[in-house]
């Protein structure tokens, strides 16, 4: 039996792009102004998280905004006119085509729609979790994921510094999570809706009550959670994998409640980059082709950076 026998006798289904007007109010909207959705979070959502870190900073920047905001805005439009714009876009078309075709291992459109949209952000998730060890696990895609970490400070800026190339791997990633589970199209939007306000906040200099910050975290990627993962301590850079559900990383043994240092004595970016002249954007663009190692700081001969000869 066709797995979309729920289909209306017109032809249109629940998950059909060109029936998306009939399929109710949220998934019209979403259909039509998904774009300047995400676009509305991403300036908005920035806004507001840079007057919240002006009255409520969690840490004292080392660098400044000047030369950071510059590489990290930087990148973002380099992302967004490369790659990155194309990132959400992408996986929807993939959702939609996929649905079309009956694709998908387990189909998550046979399921009632609140219940398939929200296993499909989780299986999602889970499969950004996974993505985001594999960064760090391998060598060649380290090499493209480092460009994130190599942010000196840590505000919301931080969650706009990524490479081109990531969006790529992110949307191979979501691909093969829609196309094995058949992933309702709007899960895919809502999600990436999500994302944008999600990266911003979680890597936001942000003090939160401790009351807020502790109840958050057991849902949530909080910035005090997401900071231990940018710490120069490789140990901890090494966890707190988690992009949008905190609990991956309890679940997976991965979690760090904080960092060795505390928040304000901890060391934020990469042992091997810390010259901020050398983290120009052309520079980021360039570092994961780049295989020399680069060259240590002096006074920085920590037992994980031996010095080089
Ligand atoms: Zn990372
Ligand atoms: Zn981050």
């Amino acid at each position: 039996m066709p797995r979309r026998a729920h289909d209306a006798a017109d032809g249109c289904t629940r998950t059909s792009r060109r029936c998306a007007d009939e399929n109710g109010p949220l998934d019209s909207l979403l259909d039509h102004y998904a774009g300047i959705l995400y676009f509305g979070l991403l300036a908005g959502g920035f806004a507001v998280l840079v007057v919240l870190e002006s009255f409520a900073p969690r840490r004292p920047l080392d660098l400044g905004l000047g030369s950071r905001w510059i590489t990290n805005v930087g990148l973002l439009v380099i992302d967004t006119l490369l790659l990155r714009s194309l990132q959400p876009v992408a996986a929807v078309g993939i959702a939609y085509y996929a649905v079309d075709r009956d694709w998908g291992l387990v189909d998550l459109n046979s399921v009632h729609p609140v219940a398939g949209i929200v296993l499909a952000i989780l299986l999602l998730d889970l499969g950004r979790y996974w993505e985001h060890v594999a960064l760090h696990r391998f060598k060649p895609l380290w090499r493209i994921h480092k460009v994130h970490h190599t942010d000196l400070d840590f505000d919301c800026t931080t969650g706009l510094r990524f490479h081109p190339l990531e969006a790529v791997i992110g949307v191979g990633l979501d691909a093969a999570v829609i196309v094995a589970f058949g992933v309702p199209p709007m899960a895919v939007v809502l999600l990436s809706l999500v994302y944008v306000t999600e990266t911003l906040f979680n890597h936001a200099n942000l003090r939160l009550p401790t009351g807020l910050e502790r109840a958050l975290r057991w849902v949530i990627v909080t910035p005090d959670m997401h900071r231990v993962h940018h710490s120069a301590d490789r140990r901890e850079t090494d966890t707190n994998y988690a992009v949008l559900f905190s609990w991956w990383d309890r679940m997976f043994g991965t979690y760090r409640a904080q960092p060795a240092a505390g928040h304000a004595g901890m060391t934020m970016g990469l042992h091997e980059y810390r010259d901020p002249l050398r983290l120009s954007v052309h520079r980021l663009l360039l570092m994961p082709f780049q295989r020399g190692r680069p060259t240590p700081v002096i006074g920085d001969q920590r037992p994980d950076n031996p010095p080089l000869s």
